[in-house]
C-alpha cells in the first residue's frame, strides 16, 4: 500500500467523521472539508500567490514605470495628472 492511498483513506474518514483534513484537529465547518481557522489560512495563502502571480505590476498610464505601493500610477505620472488636474480646474475657474 503506498502513502498517497493512505493520506486518501485518511482524508475520506476525516471528511465522514466531519474532521477539518487540514489540522486533522477542529470540526470542519458545514458542507466543508475544513476548519474556519484553516480555510482562512488557506484564502490567505490564495490572496498571496495571486497577488504574487499577477502580470507585471505597471503604471496605468505610462505603462513603463512601476506604479507607487498602493496605487495604479507611477509617482511622475499622478505628479502630471494632479497638475492636468488643477489646470483644468483653473481654466474652469477662468472661463466662468
Ligand atoms: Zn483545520
Ligand atoms: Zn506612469
Amino acid at each position: 500500500m503506498s502513502c498517497a492511498s493512505t493520506a486518501r483513506k485518511q482524508y475520506i474518514a476525516l471528511k465522514a467523521a466531519g474532521v477539518c483534513v487540514r489540522c486533522k484537529v477542529e470540526k470542519a465547518r458545514e458542507g466543508r472539508t475544513e476548519c474556519e481557522q484553516c480555510s482562512k489560512d488557506h484564502r490567505k495563502i490564495r490572496n498571496q500567490s495571486y497577488a504574487e502571480n499577477k502580470p507585471e505590476d505597471l503604471c496605468n498610464s505610462c505603462r513603463r514605470n512601476k506604479p507607487t505601493p498602493g496605487m495604479k500610477m507611477c509617482a511622475s505620472c499622478r505628479i502630471l495628472g494632479a497638475a492636468a488636474a488643477r489646470k483644468r480646474a483653473e481654466k474652469k475657474k477662468a472661463g466662468k
